[in-house]
């Protein structure tokens, strides 16, 4: 738009300072050094770069941000040193140190609504001032030329209607926006704690579900699949894949209305509450026989693959330990467990 405003090729002498300024009102900046630099390099090369990526950002009225002004005069700098800067997403995720690109996308919006919204304080504020102007006029007229004055307040009034549909379709776009992102949010958030293979809960999630959990009767399991490596090696990869899922199938229909997870490769974990610690016993070791019992059939040759067993651990939290005390317990009780021939639970003894 601003660009717009003085033709196709870039300003020079007097055109170029107006343009500058324009530039710097236009975006609501201050005329600091370092906006005045920039808004030179914006508007000396109106084809540039830097003058396209901001004509992206301010497409739909949205004013630049402070952040943004010092983002984009920093990737000038970087593209000046021979790297042409990608565009600010694609650089996120490149550099793991760098924001994610949805954080990126986060501060631009609110940068959006930030200033949407104080445009539209501005002209309501403009508004104001100028129906008190008319109001103030009138009253100082003692002979008021009544069709004048109306047509004065239906054009204050046209005016700021324009204005405000313009403001409203902004704040409309900016809301739009929102919701995808909280959408895109909710999902990544979603997928970071769930196992993509058997769907389950994932470590993290467990963990959390774990440290969240109140009230005195919390048992945690630990589970796993024994001797897994030999299924892999005598039938493959993705069979071995397929008995993960059906292992979780089983445990997760078993143990229904406690927390199962996919706790690593071939672990699970099972957080058990609301019951004493000799129902917990009994339910895990239902469900671990319940594993051990199922029949697991190659789909191509319908060889049945037997000797599928779990090995448990079983605890109950005290009070005052933690998730990581917690589950180190299970674990060392898992181990005996194993080592002492594999297939079986081993719970706490009192
Ligand atoms: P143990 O009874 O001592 O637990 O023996 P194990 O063979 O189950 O234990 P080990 O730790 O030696 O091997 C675990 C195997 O589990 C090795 C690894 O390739 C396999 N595994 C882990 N995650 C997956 C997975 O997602 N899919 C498949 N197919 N295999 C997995
Ligand atoms: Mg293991
Ligand atoms: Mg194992």
């Amino acid at each position: 738009m601003y660009l717009e405003r003085f033709g196709s090729g870039a300003p020079t002498g007097n055109g170029l300072v107006r343009a500058i300024i324009a530039f710097l009102e236009d975006q609501r900046l201050e005329p600091t050094p370092v906006n005045y630099t920039f808004a030179y390099r914006v508007m000396s090369d109106p084809a540039g770069e830097l003058a396209r990526e901001v004509a992206r950002r301010t497409d739909g009225g949205f004013r630049l941000s402070g952040s943004e002004v010092e983002e984009l005069g920093n990737a000038i700098e970087a593209a000046a040193r021979g790297r042409i800067g990608p565009a600010p997403a694609a650089e996120a995720s490149a550099a793991p140190h760098e924001p994610d690109p949805r954080t990126v996308e986060t501060q631009r919006l609110v940068a959006g609504f930030e200033s949407a919204v104080t445009a539209m304080h501005d002209e309501t504020r403009n508004f104001g001032r100028d129906l008190a102007a008319s109001a103030d006029a009138l009253d100082a007229v003692p002979c008021i030329d009544v069709a004048a004055a109306i047509t004065d307040l239906a054009r204050i009034t046209a005016t700021m209607r324009a204005r405000v549909e313009i403001a409203e379709a902004r704040l409309a776009q900016a809301k739009r926006e929102a919701s995808e992102l909280r959408e895109e949010l909710a999902a990544a958030h979603e997928d970071a704690r769930r196992d993509p293979l058997t769907e389950l809960p994932n470590r993290r999630a467990f963990e959390a579900a774990l440290a969240d959990a109140r009230g005195d009767l919390r048992h945690v399991a630990l589970c796993d699949v024994d001797h897994f490596k030999s299924i892999n090696d005598r039938y493959g990869h993705p069979v071995g894949d397929r008995v993960l899922k059906a292992i979780a199938a089983t445990l997760t229909r078993e143990c229904d209305g406690h927390l199962v997870a996919r706790y690593g490769g071939e672990e699970f974990a099972v957080l058990l509450s609301g019951i004493d610690t000799a129902s917990a016993g009994a339910l895990l070791e239902r469900a671990r026989r319940a594993v051990g019992a199922r029949r697991y059939r190659l789909r191509e040759t319908d060889t049945v693959i037997d000797g599928i067993t779990l090995s448990a651990g079983l605890v109950t939290l005290r009070s005052g330990e933690t998730v990581t005390q917690g589950v180190a317990r299970a674990d060392r009780l898992l181990y005996a467990a194993k080592r002492g021939g594999r297939n079986q639970m081993i719970g706490e003894t009192h």
